[in-house]
């Protein structure tokens, strides 16, 4: 059957059967601390196939099945951040974050309104963080960035409101995010999630006290940079997320990506660095639970 006449349902079943083999399980459980479960679901299906009606649930399961037996479920929207916020009172393993993305907030016909959506479900018990918000230029022009940064600006407002981490995306945008956190202050947790700066903005970053989140980007052959970056982060600043379904760690990049595969990240970071793996599992754990638990 051609892609084109490929229902929905039919594409998730076929990218079910490319998630790759599951790894070997970490010695100590750790976290997801960036992923998109609904999108996972929808576009690729459920690690390991099989029909299942809790899809949700069996993505839990299987990555709980190699130590990553807590995630953060990320929003991007107003309907995804308040599913998230609904799975997260449904599954003891997840708790999640709300936002508009900074792609997301310049198409939207009514941000003032969406931002009221947003503030609403920041409110809530196991929503812990506003985000995934930032800046991005790499995929919105000029004429996107003054609504970006209104948005932003009042994500971070948010965050501060309720007291939640602060969940940043940042694309080819390091200096007016930073920029844009001091005019406003800073919440107390700021969390970069996809961490793609080299190891100068890495250590601007830890002197701020942020804390910096990898992905499966630090193990592409071409990502030097990153693994500076994360060589000259201190254990307890440091995170490791999915952001699945995308950015699938080596050796399986381009497959789909999804919270079981965090071993393979986690044991990349612990090589690359010179961290023993254990110590590395109990830092993230814990770095973890203070910046979003307790779950
Ligand atoms: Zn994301």
């Amino acid at each position: 059957m051609s892609e084109r006449t490929e229902t929905r349902k039919q594409r998730a079943a076929r990218r079910a059967g490319e998630f790759p083999p599951a790894p070997e399980a970490l010695p100590r459980p750790v976290l997801d601390s960036h992923t998109h479960l609904d999108i996972t679901v929808s576009e690729a299906g459920v690690p390991g196939g099989g029909p299942t009606d809790d899809p949700v649930g069996a993505v839990i399961a299987v990555a709980a099945g190699v130590g990553v037996d807590r995630l953060v479920q990320v929003g991007v929207d107003v309907e995804s951040s308040r599913w998230g916020a609904d799975v997260a009172e449904r599954y003891a393993a997840v708790l999640s974050t709300v936002a508009l993305h900074p792609n997301e907030a310049p198409r939207l016909a009514d941000l003032d309104e969406a931002l009221r959506e947003i503030e609403a479900l920041a409110a809530r018990d196991r929503v812990r963080g506003v985000g995934e918000t930032g800046m991005d230029f790499f995929r919105t022009g000029d004429e996107g960035r003054a609504t970006q940064e209104e948005s932003f600006r009042a994500h971070i407002a948010i965050a501060k409101r309720y007291g939640k981490a602060l969940v940043i995306h940042d694309r080819d945008a390091h200096a007016d995010v930073l920029r844009i956190l001091d005019d406003e202050g800073a919440p107390d947790t700021v969390v970069l999630h996809c961490f793609s700066g080299d190891a100068d903005f890495a250590r601007e970053c830890v002197r701020r006290g942020y804390l910096l989140s990898f992905a499966g980007t630090v193990t592409f052959g071409s990502a030097g940079a990153l693994r500076e970056a994360a060589t000259v982060t201190p254990v307890d600043q440091l995170l490791v997320e999915t952001d699945a379904p995308y950015l699938t760690p080596m050796p399986h990049r381009g497959r789909p990506n999804a919270s079981y595969l965090i071993p393979l990240t986690v044991r990349f970071l612990a090589a690359t660095t010179g961290t023993d793996l254990d110590e590395l599992c109990a830092a993230i754990s814990a770095t973890g639970d203070r910046v979003f638990g307790p779950w």
